[in-house]
C-alpha cells in the first residue's frame, strides 16, 4: 500500500494565504460589518433635507464629506427620526442651517470606524489562517484544506506490498507491452545507447476495474523504482491555479528520484478535449492544469532521467488531441475485460485470499460472469466469503459463489418492498413468460432462476438467464431468440390478463435496441441488405451501445429501417404469444408455484422447462419473406 515517502509539506506561507482569503474579506467588509453597525439609516435627496430645514423641521445636522446624518425633530412623545443623505458641494449650508436655528457640527473625524473596518480586515485573515492551520494539522498528508501541496502517492521500492505482474491476472496482451516498460527503466541505456528514443507517455486505455491502475503498479514493482501516483480529479479542485502548480511540483519531484513512473489516473478529468464546449467547456483551470501537463511532458526529454508518464483512462475519445501527440502519450495499451481464461485467472488469485469447499468449482463461475471486470471478480469473491460467513460455514462452496453472482448482477435483495397480490400475480406471469419463452429459443443462455422477490431499484421480479459460454458472435436467430425471450414477459401478460403493465417497459426498450442494430449495425435484415445504417461506434469495447447515430440516409430508407425494425419485434411477439398459447397450462403451473415459493431454480426449473413444446409449423412463418425494396 501506499507510503508517504516523507511528504514534503510546504507551509502555507501566510501572505499566500491573505491573498486567497482576499474575497473572502472582502465579502465580510462590504456585507458583514455594515450589518453589524446598527439599523440602517433611511437615506433621502439632498433637496428633500434641503426641504425640511427651510420648513424648520430639522433639529440637529452632522456633516461629513460623504454624508450628511440629521435629526428631526422631536414629536409629541417620541425622539426625532434620523435620516441620511448624500451633500453636494453647498457653501450656503452653514448660513441656512444658522438662519433656520440648526444645530450643527462636522461629523466626527472617522478614526473610530477607521479603527473597526481595520478590525475587520485583520482579524478575518487571522481566523481563517487559524483554521487553516488547524486543518492542515489535522488531516495530516490530506489535510483538507492544503492548497499547493502535492498529493502525489509514492510507492517505494522494497515495499512490503509491492505489486507485480503476477497479482494482475487476464489481461495479458497489456501485461506484454508493459514488460517493455519495464526494460525502459531497468536498463535504459541499452536503448539510448543505440539511439532510441524511450517513450515518455503511456496511455492505459480500458472500461474501469479491469485493472488499470493496479497494472500501472505492477510496472513500477516490477522495475524497483519509485511510483508517483496522482488522479486527475485531484489536480483540479478548490483554487484556480493549483493544478498548475500541482503538475509543476509533481514533475519536479519525480525528476528528482529519476528513474520512476508518474500515473496521472483519471486522465480525462484534466485531459477533455479543450473545444469539447457543452457545461464543462471553458473551464480555465483545467485547462491550465492541462497546458502545464503538455509543457512538463515536453521538457523532460535530458538524457538520461527516464521519467515515465503512465495514465489511465476510461473515455479515451474526449482526451484532447493534443495529449496523444508524439512525445506525449503517443502509446496506447488497452486492458479489456477479462475473458473466461482470464476470468478464471483472476479468480484463482483472489480465491487464495479465502478458504474454499472442496467442491468449489472457479471454473463454473468463470463461465457465469461473462462481462464482469477483474474488480467486479475480486468483489465477488469477497461477497461469497461474507456469505458464507454469515451462513456459519467455514469455507465458501458454490452456492456461495451462485448468490454471489446474482448480487453482483442483480443488485442486493431488498425483501423489504412488498407487492400486492394482483401486482405479484402479474409479476409471476410476466417472468414465467419470459422463462418459458427463452427456454425454446435458441440460445446459449440457460434460464436459471425465476423470481419474483424484487431487486435493486427498478426490477420487480427476474429472470436470470446466465449464458454456459463466452459468446462473441450471435447469429441472427439467436438475436430474434433474445427479441422473442424479452416480448414473453409482455405476452404472457396479455394472454393471462388481456391487460399490459408498465411493467414491461424495459424489456421493450431492449428488444426495440436489438431489432434496431440488427437491422442497421449488423446487417441481418433481407430487405435492406448488408449495409450498415449506424455511424459506428468508435469505442465498442467501452460497451458505450446505443450512442449510434445514423448514417445519412433517404426518407424512403429510413422508413424501410423503421418498418424492418417493427416487423422483427412483431414477429417476435407472436412467436412468444404462440409459445405461450401452446403451453398454457405450464404457464399456470409454474405461475402458480412461482406465487407460493417467490423462487424457482435448479433441476425443478429445469424439468418444467424441458416441457415446453411448440408445432413447429407456428414458428416458422417468421421468416421474413425476401421481398426486395428499393432503397
Ligand atoms: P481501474 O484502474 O482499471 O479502474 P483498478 O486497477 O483500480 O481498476 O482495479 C481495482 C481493483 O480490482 C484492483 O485493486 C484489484 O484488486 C482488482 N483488479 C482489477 N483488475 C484486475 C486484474 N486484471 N487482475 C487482478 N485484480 C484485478
Ligand atoms: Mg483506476
Ligand atoms: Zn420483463
Amino acid at each position: 500500500m501506499p507510503i508517504n515517502d516523507k511528504p514534503r509539506r510546504p507551509r502555507p506561507k501566510l501572505i499566500t494565504s491573505l491573498l486567497l482569503f482576499l474575497p473572502g474579506l472582502f465579502l465580510l467588509a462590504n456585507l458583514i460589518l455594515p450589518a453589524l453597525s446598527g439599523p440602517r439609516i433611511p437615506r433621502v435627496p439632498y433637496s428633500f433635507f434641503i426641504e425640511q430645514v427651510q420648513d424648520q423641521e430639522v433639529a440637529r445636522v452632522s456633516v461629513g464629506q460623504e454624508q450628511i446624518q440629521y435629526q428631526l425633530k422631536d414629536e409629541a412623545d417620541q425622539p426625532g427620526q434620523v435620516l441620511q443623505t448624500t451633500p453636494i458641494f453647498d457653501l450656503e449650508l452653514p448660513k441656512l442651517l444658522e438662519s433656520k436655528g440648526v444645530e450643527f457640527a462636522a461629523m466626527p473625524p472617522p478614526g473610530n470606524r477607521w479603527f473597526t473596518s481595520l478590525l475587520g480586515w485583520v482579524i478575518p485573515p487571522i481566523i481563517f489562517v487559524a483554521i487553516f492551520q488547524f486543518f492542515n494539522r489535522r488531516g495530516g498528508p490530506q489535510g483538507a484544506l492544503s492548497v499547493t501541496k502535492n498529493k502525489a502517492k509514492v510507492y517505494v521500492e522494497g515495499d512490503a506490498n509491492k505489486v507485480t505482474f503476477a497479482d494482475v491476472a487476464g489481461v495479458e496482451e497489456s501485461k506484454a507491452e508493459l514488460q517493455e516498460v519495464v526494460e525502459f527503466l531497468r536498463s535504459p541505456q541499452r536503448f539510448t545507447e543505440i539511439g532510441a528514443r524511450i517513450p515518455k507517455g503511456l496511455l492505459l486505455v480500458g472500461p474501469p476495474g479491469t485493472g488499470k491502475t493496479l497494472l500501472a503498479k505492477a510496472v513500477a514493482g516490477e522495475a524497483g523504482v519509485p511510483f508517483f501516483s496522482i488522479s486527475g480529479s485531484e489536480f483540479v479542485e478548490l483554487f484556480v491555479g493549483t493544478g498548475a502548480a500541482r503538475v509543476r511540483d509533481l514533475f519536479e519531484q519525480a525528476k528528482k528520484k529519476a528513474p520512476c513512473i508518474i500515473f496521472i489516473d483519471e486522465l480525462d478529468a484534466i485531459g477533455k478535449s479543450r473545444n469539447s464546449g457543452g457545461f464543462y467547456g471553458g473551464n480555465d483551470e483545467r485547462e491550465q492544469t492541462l497546458n502545464q501537463l503538455l509543457t512538463e511532458m515536453d521538457g523532460f526529454a535530458v538524457g538520461d532521467k527516464t521519467v515515465i508518464v503512465l495514465a489511465a483512462t476510461n473515455r479515451p475519445e474526449t482526451l484532447d488531441a493534443a495529449l496523444l501527440r508524439p512525445g506525449r502519450f503517443d502509446r496506447q495499451v488497452l486492458v479489456d475485460r477479462p475473458d473466461l481464461e482470464g476470468r478464471l485467472a483472476i479468480l484463482k488469485i483472489y480465491a487464495q485470499k479465502v478458504k474454499l469447499g472442496d467442491q468449489t468449482d472457479l471454473n463454473a463461475i468463470a463461465t457465469r460472469t461473462p462481462g464482469f471486470a477483474g474488480a467486479d471478480l475480486a468483489n465477488l469473491v469477497n461477497e461469497a466469503a461474507l456469505l458464507a460467513a454469515r451462513r456459519g460455514s467455514l469455507t465458501v462452496d458454490n452456492q456461495d459463489f451462485a448468490e454471489a453472482v446474482e448480487r453482483v448482477v442483480a443488485g442486493l435483495e431488498k425483501k423489504s418492498r412488498v407487492l400486492n397480490d394482483k401486482e405479484k400475480k402479474i409479476v409471476a406471469y410476466h417472468e414465467v413468460g419470459h422463462a418459458l419463452v427463452g427456454a425454446l429459443m435458441p440460445s446459449s443462455d440457460r434460464v436459471e432462476k425465476i423470481s419474483i422477490v424484487p431487486r435493486g431499484m427498478a426490477a420487480l421480479g427476474y429472470t436470470l438467464q446466465l449464458p454456459t459460454e463466452d459468446r462473441f458472435l450471435l447469429n441472427e436467430e439467436e438475436l430474434r431468440g433474445q427479441i422473442a425471450t424479452l416480448l414473453g414477459g409482455r405476452s404472457a401478460e396479455e394472454i393471462m390478463f388481456g391487460s399490459i403493465t408498465t411493467g414491461a417497459s424495459n424489456d421493450l426498450q431492449r428488444a426495440t435496441d436489438l431489432a434496431e442494430r440488427m437491422v442497421t449495425t449488423y446487417g441481418m435484415s433481407q430487405v435492406l441488405g448488408p449495409l450498415a445504417y449506424d455511424q459506428g461506434q468508435p469505442n465498442t469495447f467501452l460497451g458505450e451501445a446505443g450512442m449510434n447515430s445514423r448514417r445519412m440516409v433517404s426518407e424512403q430508407t429510413a422508413k424501410a429501417i423503421d418498418q424492418e425494425v417493427k416487423d422483427i419485434v412483431e414477429t417476435a411477439h407472436q412467436q412468444a404469444r404462440t409459445i405461450l398459447t401452446q403451453n398454457r397450462d405450464l404457464l399456470d403451473k409454474i405461475a402458480l408455484h412461482l406465487l407460493h415459493q417467490e423462487v424457482i431454480e435448479g433441476d425443478q426449473l429445469q424439468e418444467w422447462l424441458s416441457q415446453v413444446q411448440v408445432e413447429t409449423d407456428s414458428l416458422n412463418n417468421h421468416q421474413p419473406q425476401a421481398e426486395l425494396v428499393e432503397v
